[in-house]
């Protein structure tokens, strides 16, 4: 910037704004390399019912960058969204999924397991949003079944006709959606009726205090009655404590992601239970 204002404007350039741009500039040329290269991988996490019985897991995008060590979401998918990669990102994020469902699908011991994958609100308001996913599991032959599609509240935000249709395009399907993060958002409960929902996530905020906080417990119970109530299935996550979860299940709680039951893993170290093999 400085460059085209002339020389006399460099007094005032700023050499730490200066660096930010330069990280910026290099995050976004190896998000590029690391999509051509094939570098990121997807960790599992293990989701339990109440008899502690792995249902599926939720699959959660992992960096290996050869520099700076292994990245967690948060420190690139909000830059990927701001540099229109998002879309990329999802499309490989989709096609990793249904490739290790497909390898699922051949053993009735693991058959039945899920996949989830977060779609980001960006890359599901694309118009190619539908169209693309429905190629991908067309392609693999996944049944869509086993596919959870995790939106935030962010994606329900100023409720459009889009959503509404793109939700039921994919619903038609058979594709399976969660609402992730729930609690925490934005915006009034009237949605929930007339989205093709299938299950609230609580959000983790709200398990992290739920014994000595009354209030996060009150937010947690309530999430749980208008899941029952609107026949949603309803999913705890971060749950750290057995105490947590005796909790939840009290107040009736029947499905449960956290680190009690694992954390995100590479699918070599993913547990199945006895006598299944990870392909
Ligand atoms: P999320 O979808 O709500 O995923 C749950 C996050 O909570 C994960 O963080 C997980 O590692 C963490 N977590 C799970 N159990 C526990 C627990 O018991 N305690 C604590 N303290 N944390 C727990 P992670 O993997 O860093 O992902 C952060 C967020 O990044 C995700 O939140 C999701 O919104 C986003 N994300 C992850 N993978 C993808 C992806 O493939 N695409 C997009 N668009 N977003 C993704
Ligand atoms: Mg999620
Ligand atoms: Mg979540
Ligand atoms: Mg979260």
């Amino acid at each position: 910037r400085a460059k085209t204002m002339g020389i006399s404007t460099m007094q005032f350039f700023d050499p730490e704004m200066q660096a930010v741009e330069t990280a910026r500039d290099v995050l976004d040329v190896d998000l590029r390399r690391g999509l051509q290269e094939n570098e990121f991988v997807l960790y599992y996490q293990p989701q339990v019912d109440s008899a502690n019985k792995l249902t599926g897991v939720e699959a959660l995008l992992r960096w290996p960058h050869p520099k700076r060590g292994l990245l967690s979401p948060g420190e690139f998918i909000a830059f990927a969204e701001e540099k229109g990669l998002i879309g990329l990102i999802g499309q490989w994020v989709l096609e990793a999924a249904c490739i290790q469902l497909l390898r699922w699908s051949a053993d009735p011991e693991t058959a039945e397991l899920t996949i989830a994958i977060n779609v980001s609100a960006l890359e599901f308001s694309h118009p190619e949003f539908v169209p693309r996913m429905l190629k991908v599991i067309d392609r693999t032959g996944i049944n869509p079944k086993r596919l959870v599609l995790e939106f935030t509240e962010r994606v329900m935000l100023g409720l459009t006709e889009d959503t509404v249709s793109k939700m039921r395009a994919l619903k038609a399907r058979g594709l399976y959606f969660s609402l992730d993060d729930f609690g925490i958002g934005y915006s009034s409960l009237g949605y929930l009726q007339s989205l093709p929902l299938d299950e609230l996530k609580i959000d983790r905020t709200f398990v992290k205090d739920i014994l000595t906080n009354p209030n996060d417990a009150v937010i947690a119970c309530s999430i749980m009655a208008l899941g029952a109530s609107l026949g949603l299935a309803v999913v705890a996550e971060g749950v750290e404590t057995q105490e947590q979860r005796d909790y939840l299940a009290s107040q009736g709680c029947k499905a449960y992601q956290g680190y009690l039951f694992g954390r995100p893993v590479p699918i070599a170290e993913l547990r199945l239970g006895r006598n299944v093999r990870n392909p």
